[in-house]
């Protein structure tokens, strides 16, 4: 992990980019604070209650990358975001609509009466591929970013453009297409909105798959990606592009064998134990069980298989370490994250980590 941090820092300064990594892959102030310390300027989260529990643990830039409409959640958005300004950090979210901007307004002049005035940086989200969130590129955008201006408690902060199905794309050739495509529309957005006399301060955006790309673009300010620091074996299916950080699993799910016989073995990690959207887990290839297949044996057990050559079956009590498909909703199954230095097998263990933004879902 640390190493993995190190890359991205060294990547980001080295082309003069901001970072603010996504917070909901570790939900753990405690990393957040460490990714601030190697050079991130904040982090994205994706929920209102993950930043809170961000806020709660230090945390001082905060960027919800995502829409929130519910008055009730905006009300405690316009909180936040005055809580942040008296600690002389800052909040800032994405819109892509007229009433979802007004209902932020609403809630920040609500909150102003209260008080100190405090501002909310605002990014337009625009589509860019992925038929998620977000507007068309284009005229709709500009519409949004000259409503955003209208109101005094909001300040119009760039545009919002990531592109989620460009990641998992397995060769470098199709993610550079999909993001040239990308950088076409953000171009062409920021065009409009500046010939409106309208400063666009900045482009954010990208995820581990992609990032190279985003990066080589010449447009966008700062780079979103947060699996990086975990990598999980969906990622590690890509095909690294060479200008990409060569960047680690250092998220394992450690697991017993509690079943043994002739053919295979069960170990006591099933489905609570990891997400399975992305696929099964890997098992990491170590002395003495070896190559080995996981297979699903249900919520609570994984069946393991000797494989490429293998022909020791797992025996009772032998540890295996699990990659998992998906680092960010495996994480989310876990109330702590344990810290190892020195390798896996013989290490020491140096930190528990509070896994604290942990089912703040909403
Ligand atoms: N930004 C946004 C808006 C996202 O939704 C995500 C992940 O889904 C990311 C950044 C981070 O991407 P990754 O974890 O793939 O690096
Ligand atoms: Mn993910």
């Amino acid at each position: 992990m640390q190493r993995n941090l190190h890359r991205m820092a060294d990547f980001a300064r080295k082309r003069g980019l901001r970072w603010r990594p996504h917070a909901k892959m570790h939900k753990s102030s405690a990393i957040a604070k460490l990714q601030m310390q190697a050079g991130a300027v904040g982090v994205c989260v994706q929920k209102t209650g993950e930043a809170e529990a961000m806020f709660a643990g230090g945390v001082h830039d905060i960027y919800i990358s995502n829409e929130v409409v519910a008055p009730a959640k905006l009300a405690r958005v316009a909180d936040l975001a005055h809580q942040l300004a008296a600690e002389r950090g800052q909040l800032a979210i994405a819109v892509d609509s007229m009433e979802g901007i007004r209902r932020l307004a609403n809630a920040m002049d609500d909150r102003r009466r209260g008080g100190a005035a405090a501002i909310i940086n605002v990014f337009v989200e625009i589509d860019v591929g992925q038929g998620r969130c977000g507007v068309r590129a284009g005229r709709t955008a500009a519409e949004l970013a000259h409503e955003i201006r209208r109101h005094p408690a909001l300040r119009f902060a760039g545009l919002q453009a990531y592109h989620g199905k460009a990641q998992h794309l397995r060769t470098p050739q199709a993610r550079r297409d999909a993001i040239a495509t990308v950088v076409q529309d953000v171009l062409f957005t920021r065009k409009l909105i500046e010939a409106d006399g309208v400063q666009v301060p900045l482009v954010t955006g990208a995820g581990t798959g992609s990032l190279v790309c985003e990066a080589a673009s010449g447009v966008y300010g700062e780079l979103q990606a947060g699996s990086f620091l975990f990598m999980d074996a969906d990622y590690a299916a890509n095909e690294r592009d060479p200008a990409q950080p060569a960047f680690e699993h250092a998220l394992f799910v450690k697991s017993q064998v509690m079943s043994s016989g002739l053919l295979h073995a069960v170990c006591d990690a099933g489905h609570k134990s990891h997400a399975i959207d992305s696929g099964l887990p890997k098992v990491l290839a170590l002395e003495p069980t070896g190559e080995l297949e996981y297979l699903n044996g249900g919520d609570e057990h994984g069946i393991l298989k000797p494989t490429g050559g293998n022909q020791r079956v797992p025996r009772l009590d032998d540890t295996v370490w699990l990659i998992p498909g998906h680092c960010d909703p495996t994480v989310n199954l876990h109330n702590h994250l344990v810290g190892v230095t020195g390798g896996l097998e013989h290490g020491k263990v140096d930190k528990i980590i509070r896994v604290d933004a942990r089912g703040a879902l909403t």
